[in-house]
């Protein structure tokens, strides 16, 4: 979970900067294409204002020149038109006009290249006599060729200073071109000299190719879009306005509107009102000088994302490979390899709807391989049962060492028998790999906890593991179920160990004695001490109640201990009082044997008693000797603090007549077990043997829990040193056994 809202926390974070970026980018085109739209508006009116310059100075100066002529015209006679004729005539050449002429107060006109004409209802004509200098709109020429030509006129005044007539000039329209052709946008560019109301006075060369008459009405028709643009140049020139715009026409094309205004003097007579200049060039210009810029822009931004990209790779490579490593120390098990615990709680846990059997998986005895074989062989059994259990979990099942012989599995099986059938066959494979790596038995014990509802991982192991503890060393069985364990036992043992300190403070733990027998005169030889605990509500618990769960806990150690010396204290107790002395044996737990100077402890105590050391034998349990790898060290120690050892047990679990030449003990214990046996051929003939083999050591020899007659008899027979059994006496309370030995 919180491994997927990191990464789309990350993710969150890629796009964000992506977007980001994309917008920076965009922001960056934008500024650069508004900036490049600003200079084209600066280039569009510088434009239209050369344009307008040019326009306006050539048209002032052609009044200048008639406002002149006029004057001198009104010093002749304006009756006499040939001679006004002959003085205008070389100045229309010189001045490259078309015609100068003159036209009298009815209207008559009379012209340098010999034309008379009524032409009274002309506008520039009337305006001109009422003293304006006028500009006319573009008139078709009616004299000599067909032509577009202005008319400049001005008021000619007489002596009295009242307008007499008017003196006139045509100028060709094409003229207007050849001024207007100012250089702009590579040639793209170009500029009409329109009316208010659109009708186009002049246009230069490029814009003649489109043809207007009226420009604001080829624009509108140009595109329905247009409708507002048009409203737009309309409104400027309304306004006498300078503006710039932009309207639809193969795309899109800009324009920068400036009034012509011309002095005011002129500019009152000109003939429609005002004049504007349109400059106009097309938006792929501005996208022409944009594009280069763009296609930098965009490759900036291709190499930018690679590099993004590849660091970004590069960053998740890395991160990746530091999280492995990572991974590899918090979740792989450095023995096996595979999973650890951690693993496994945290792939469990991830699991949805957990059904399936939790199963504590423990090794019976494997210390013994690992101190017989050393630990290298030990790892090397424990990676082996690694791969067994891998072998044959399924894929979404789940597995890991847990530490020391642990192992944990989370198994889907289809039941419990089926569950059985594969934790059989594991031990069956396991058990097999004493043969494979020459080692001594490994056996596996399962505790099994069925998964049916979510419960946190931990509370499920500790369950199998509870479970667990009820086979761990049991030879007929090797799972159990958590249902099978027995909560009543568990709170018993939790009462019994919490009052265990108390016990021993308040001496509730009592020393019992069975007494051995000499086989040959059933005479009393000796005797085993054996602890009762009497709770403090009188009620007696057996040894088999709490021995193994203080072996468990660490606290036989004490036990063994407070019962030893109770041993020494009465020993001497009864050499004071002047008793018939024996030896009495003593058990010590194996697991008190792993505690540091155990034998010089056991031997400042009975030296603080001060006891012949021959009253005092301990029992040490067979199995101690295969798993305490120190044992023949142990013997000796205790032998040098002057013990006599005796092997109890002998015949249960690793029964092995070779330990028995190896370990220095000086009696042999026979257990119960093979004391049954008697009756039995084989089992006789294995008692048999195992006499002899004791005898020819040394050793001498106890049969335990002898209970019948005919077991007696063939003790007897064999040769076997003592008895200690139900047959002769049971183990009995302090003042009963006085009572005995008395
Ligand atoms: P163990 O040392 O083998 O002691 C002999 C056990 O066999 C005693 O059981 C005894 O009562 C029982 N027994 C003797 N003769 C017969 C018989 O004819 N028939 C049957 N059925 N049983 C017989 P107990 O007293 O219950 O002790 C059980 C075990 O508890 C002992 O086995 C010993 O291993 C352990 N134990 C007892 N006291 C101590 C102690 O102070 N320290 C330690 N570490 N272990 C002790
Ligand atoms: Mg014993
Ligand atoms: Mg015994």
């Amino acid at each position: 979970m919180r491994e997927k809202k990191v990464w789309s926390f990350r993710a969150a974070i890629l796009v964000a900067a992506v977007i980001v970026a994309i917008i920076m980018v965009n922001q960056y085109m934008r500024s650069i294409e508004a900036e490049l739209k600003n200079e084209m508006q600066v280039t569009l009116h510088d434009v239209a204002e050369q344009t307008s310059t040019i326009l306006r100075r050539e048209i002032e100066s052609e009044q200048d020149l008639l406002v002149g002529l006029a004057k001198e015209l009104a010093q002749m006679d304006p009756e006499n038109e040939e001679i006004i004729m002959e003085t205008l005539k070389p100045l229309a050449e010189i001045y490259h006009l078309k015609r100068l002429g003159i036209i009298d107060s009815q209207g008559i006109a009379y012209t340098t290249d010999g034309y008379v004409q009524d032409i009274g209802f002309r506008e520039f004509y009337r305006k001109a006599m009422e003293g304006k200098q006028v500009v006319s709109d573009v008139i078709i020429d009616t004299i000599g060729e067909k032509e577009n030509i202005n008319v400049f006129s001005v008021p000619i005044y007489d002596k009295t200073n009242e307008v007499a007539g008017v003196l006139f000039a045509t100028f060709q329209t094409s003229k207007f071109r050849e001024l207007m052709n100012v250089e702009s946008f590579g040639g793209r560019g170009y500029s009409y000299v329109v009316k208010r109301d659109g009708t186009v006075i002049a246009d230069s060369k490029l814009a003649a190719m489109y043809g207007a008459e009226n420009m604001f009405t080829v624009i509108r028709n140009y595109d329905p879009s247009n409708k507002e643009a048009v409203e737009q140049m309309m409104a400027y020139a309304e306004k006498d306005e300078s503006g710039f715009g932009s309207y639809r026409y193969e795309g899109e094309r800009y324009y920068y509107c400036m009034p012509l205004n011309l002095t005011s003097e002129t500019e009152n007579g000109v003939e429609g009102g005002q004049w504007y200049v349109f400059t106009i060039v097309p938006a792929e210009v501005l996208n022409e000088r944009l594009n280069p810029i763009m296609y930098d822009v965009q490759r900036m931004i291709v190499v930018m994302i690679v590099i993004l990209v590849a660091a970004v790779l590069l960053y998740l490579l890395s991160y990746q490979e530091r999280r492995r490593e990572l991974m590899k120390l918090a979740y792989v098990d450095p023995l096996t390899e595979g999973d650890n615990y951690v693993c496994f709680v945290h792939k469990i846990t991830e699991k949805k709807n957990l059904s399936g059997y939790l199963v504590s998986m423990d090794m019976g005895e494997f210390k013994i391989i690992n101190s017989t074989c050393g630990i290298a062989k030990g790892d090397e059994v424990l990676r082996c049962i690694w791969g067994i259990i891998c072998n044959n979990i399924r894929e979404q099942e789940l597995a890991a060492h847990v530490n020391a012989d642990r192992f944990v599995l989370y198994l889907q099986r289809e039941n419990r028998e089926k569950l059985v059938e594969l934790l059989v066959a594991l031990k069956q494979e396991i058990t097999a790999l004493s043969v494979q790596l020459n080692v001594p038995k490994a056996v596996p014990y399962y505790g099994i906890y069925e998964v049916t509802k979510t419960e946190p991982v931990e509370q499920l192991y500790s369950f199998a593991n509870q479970a667990k503890q009820l086979v761990k060393g049991r030879r007929d069985r090797c799972y159990c179920f958590y249902e099978e364990v027995d909560y009543e036992q568990i709170l018993r043992n939790k009462e019994l160990e919490d009052n265990f300190d108390e016990a021993l403070k308040t001496r509730q733990f009592e020393v019992w004695y069975q007494p051995k027998f000499d086989t040959q005169n059933s005479k009393i030889v000796g005797a085993e001490a054996l602890v009762r605990w009497r709770r403090a509500d009188g009620t007696m618990v057996s040894p088999g109640s709490f021995i193994p769960l203080f072996e468990k806990n660490g606290m036989i150690a004490r036990l063994d201990e407070y019962v030893f010396e109770t041993v020494c204290s009465q020993q001497k107790r009864w050499e004071r009082e002047g008793k018939p002395m024996m030896p009495i044996s003593i058990n010590i737990s194996r697991v008190s044997l792993y505690y540091a100077h155990v034998a010089s402890k056991y031997k400042k105590i009975r030296d603080d008693y001060d006891l012949d050391s021959r009253y005092v034998q301990l029992e040490i349990t067979e199995s101690a000797t295969i798993n305490n790898s120190d044992i023949q060290k142990l013997i000796r120690q205790f032998h040098e603090a002057g013990f006599e050892l005796l092997l109890d047990d002998f015949g249960v679990g690793y029964s092995s007549l070779a330990s028995l030449n190896t370990m220095k003990f000086d009696t042999l214990k026979l257990d119960k077990s093979l004391i049954d046996y008697i009756g039995n051929d084989s089992g006789e003939k294995l008692l048999y043997y195992t006499i002899r083999l004791a005898k020819s050591l040394g050793l001498k020899i106890t049969a335990e829990g002898v209970e019948q007659e005919t077991q007696v008899n063939f003790l007897r027979k064999h040769q076997c040193d003592n008895i200690q059994g139900f047959y002769f006496s049971r183990p009995l309370p302090l003042s009963e056994f006085e009572k005995l030995v008395a």
